[in-house]
């Protein structure tokens, strides 16, 4: 068992990756954003993440003159934002994918180069292959180091708080569909965007889609309960497990639950009411 994640630690994961926590602590970012440091020579760094300038600082003394590349699995601000100051100070090349227009993203993240879906980035002497996770974002993006059979999740699986489905950007089904990806890759840990390493992905991938999949069968019994039904009337019944304070946030998800039943032609909205799909007996 690891100890406590503090940020400004550099904690050396194994002989080829290094973590380094930004004290950005909080609700939705655990004990802060994990930025990640690969290689013994010719380095490359997953997420530098916010634009903090006591963390863009340790970054730089730790990588000194040997970053090559700099790589962001999304263009939330607590991950993407540092990637100019650590470039401006290094000259590092820059992957990742750009923020989607008009959202209240990282709009300033400027990409040298948009990896593709399947690619392997070569890296001085180890390979990262970079994979296409829509559904915490649609420009979410994990990358395998093949070597080590490790995947870097950024947000689409964390450790220790739940992944937030937020819409539009946010996309239940895609995030699924992105989680069954994970099945069909060869790996043995998973290094996410915060808290520690999780071993058994495979088990990790499972337990989060059924996770997923018990909730929205609560979305489709609070429907066939209480419907017609407003966001604010569903959430009360589908999140009573829930503290109040986080009902918030679970209303987002349960919206993100209710788009993808939708998709699904399982559920209906006519303005702002939600039924389950007349046209469907079960
Ligand atoms: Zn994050």
């Amino acid at each position: 068992m690891e100890n406590l994640i503090r940020p400004g630690e550099v904690v050396q994961l194994s002989p080829r990756v290094r973590r380094l926590t930004a004290p950005n602590p909080g609700m939705m970012t655990g004990p802060g954003t994990n930025s990640y440091i690969i290689g013994t020579d010719e380095l490359t760094m997953i997420d530098p993440g916010p634009e903090i300038e006591s963390h863009i600082a340790a970054l730089l003394s730790v990588v000194g003159g040997s970053l090559r590349r700099i790589l962001t699995t999304h263009t939330h601000f607590d991950h993407s934002p540092a990637a100019r100051a650590v470039k401006a100070a290094t000259g590092a090349e820059v992957l990742g994918m750009p923020a989607p227009p008009q959202s209240n993203q990282d709009g300033q993240f400027a990409p040298d180069r948009v990896p593709r879906h399947g690619e392997v980035i070569a890296c001085g002497d180890f390979s990262l292959r970079a994979v296409h996770t829509p559904g915490h974002a649609s420009n979410h993006l994990c990358y395998l180091l093949l070597e080590d059979r490790l995947l870097f999740t950024g947000d689409h699986v964390m450790q220790g708080s739940t992944v937030v489905i937020t819409p539009p950007d946010g996309d239940m089904g895609a995030y699924l569909r992105s989680l069954e990806e994970l099945l069909t890759l060869d790996i043995n840990c998973i290094a996410p965007g915060h808290g520690h390493l999780i071993d058994k992905p495979h088990d990790e991938a499972r337990r989060l889609i059924a996770h997923r999949l018990k909730r929205e069968q609560k979305v489709v019994e609070g429907l066939a309960a209480k419907h017609p039904a407003t966001l604010d009337e569903l959430v009360a019944v589908v999140y009573a497990d829930t503290p109040l304070k986080l009902h918030g946030a679970a209303k987002r998800s349960l919206y993100a639950h209710l788009l993808k039943l939708e998709a699904d032609g399982r559920a209906v909205c006519e303005r702002e009411y939600w039924r389950l799909n007349p046209a469907i007996t079960k």
